[in-house]
């Protein structure tokens, strides 16, 4: 690992993303710091090929094959290497050529790359909240046994995570996430019925990729980001709160065993916790807007609406039980979220998707990762069955 006087050379895992996109804005203001050593995406060759030419990292990999070509032609003449396809991210995260992974791909396709990185004894900024749905236990017994940190980029567990310097002697009572309540705060279901893909992407604080909004709308978000407070933070479930707090500035909050409460606060703004990720232990300044308490603000906080938003209900029931049941979870809301974003299915038919599944698929109390990859293989064919994918 370098110090702080050299340069920390980071891979981008799904460079091209709302993330990843952030990320290279945050490196391109710090070169002095960072540079972009590993570019990756699935699909999107033309931004790649030009955040290839901006930043000249010494890798590239396209995950579609079939743009393999068009991607090496056109960094013919720069010294970028360029790999193609799913077994490459894969070897990629095993290169010594970097310091920290930022894993910022979406879903279940994050979890081997990430893997890999940990097994290499890698740095991990962690976007990819899937990867510890799916295996948590074992992604976090690895990180200790490989002294790999993960370090959140989530904005409730980087907030979770800042309440927490300093305080590695004493016990946390419970942790407090804040959700926004996604743009359909305040909806009953009569309303969801028939809201479509377009209305739930916009969220109402943050832009950021289709999956993360669909979930945010659906509250599966927050329910994902329990089960990745647990294990991240090696919580109870008893200890996890999540309270509805549309303007987003408190980010998250820690209360410790004398019932004092830390928060972490700030606009709402997903390149403040990928600074703080890739820059960690230190903080570094930044022209980011700042937080008036002079003008006119009012922080609100209220009880989800569970009976409407079962998601979160169903998530809480996988954090509950543990075992093979959030990695099922993840998968049929992976498949239920494409398909209503492919106008296959409706809002409220996600959660009904998700319910069958999880009752579904048999339940298994201490997966290996061979058989968290096979609950989740079961869990899309059953789902993708039921809705004729
Ligand atoms: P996005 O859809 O905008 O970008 C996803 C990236 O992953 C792209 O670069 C894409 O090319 C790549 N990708 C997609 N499918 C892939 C596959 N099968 N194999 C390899 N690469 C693939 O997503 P995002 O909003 O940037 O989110 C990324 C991750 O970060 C998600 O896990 C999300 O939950 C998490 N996250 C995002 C935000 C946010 O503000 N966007 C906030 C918190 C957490
Ligand atoms: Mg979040």
């Amino acid at each position: 690992m370098n110090n702080e006087t050299t340069i920390k050379r980071i891979a981008l895992f799904g460079s091209t993303g709302s993330i990843g996109t952030q990320a290279l804005e945050v490196i391109e203001a710090n070169p002095d710091r960072f540079s972009a050593e590993i570019l990756t995406a699935q699909n999107n060759d033309e931004l790649l090929i030009q955040q290839s030419l901006k930043f000249n990292p010494n890798i590239v990999v396209i995950g579609d094959e079939k743009k393999y070509l068009k991607v090496k032609e056109a960094l013919a003449s720069t010294g970028v290497k360029v790999f193609a396809g799913e077994k490459s991210l894969e070897e990629v995260a095993g290169m010594d050529c970097y310091d920290l992974m930022l894993a910022a791909i979406v879903g279940f396709a994050g979890l081997k790359p990430t893997i890999k990185a940990i097994r290499s004894k890698k740095t991990i900024a962690l976007a990819n909240k899937e990867t510890l749905v799916v295996a948590g236990d074992i992604v976090m017994q690895l990180a200790v046994e490989n002294r790999a940190p993960i370090i959140p980029v989530d904005s409730e567990h980087s907030a979770i995570f800042q309440c927490l310097v300093g305080e590695t002697r004493n016990r946390v009572e419970k942790v407090i996430l804040t959700a926004s309540g996604g743009p359909f705060l305040g909806r009953k279901p009569n309303y969801l019925v028939n809201v479509k893909r377009e209305h739930a992407l916009q969220h109402p604080n943050w832009s950021m990729g289709a999956k993360i909004s669909i979930d945010s709308a659906t509250l599966m978000n927050k329910g994902l980001e329990m089960i990745e407070a647990k294990y991240l933070f090696n919580l109870k479930p008893e200890q996890i709160q999540v309270v509805v707090h549309p303007q987003s500035i408190i980010h998250s909050m820690v209360q410790f065993e004398d019932g004092s409460i830390k928060a972490q606060m700030g606009l709402p703004d997903m390149k403040l916790p990928i600074q703080y990720a890739l820059a960690f232990p230190q903080r570094i300044p930044n022209k980011f807007p700042r937080y008036d308490f002079k003008k006119v603000n009012m922080l609100n906080f209220e009880e989800p609406d569970t009976k409407t938003f079962r998601n979160l209900v169903l998530a809480t029931d996988a954090l509950h039980k543990g075992g093979n049941l959030p990695c099922v979870l993840n998968a049929v809301n992976e498949i239920a979220v494409y398909a209503f974003l492919k106008n296959r299915i409706g809002f409220l038919d996600m959660t009904e998707l998700i319910e069958k599944t999880m009752q579904h698929v048999p339940f298994i109390q201490k997966p290996t990762l061979e058989e968290y990859f096979e609950s989740d293989g079961e869990a899309r064919t059953f789902a993708a069955d039921i809705i004729k994918l």
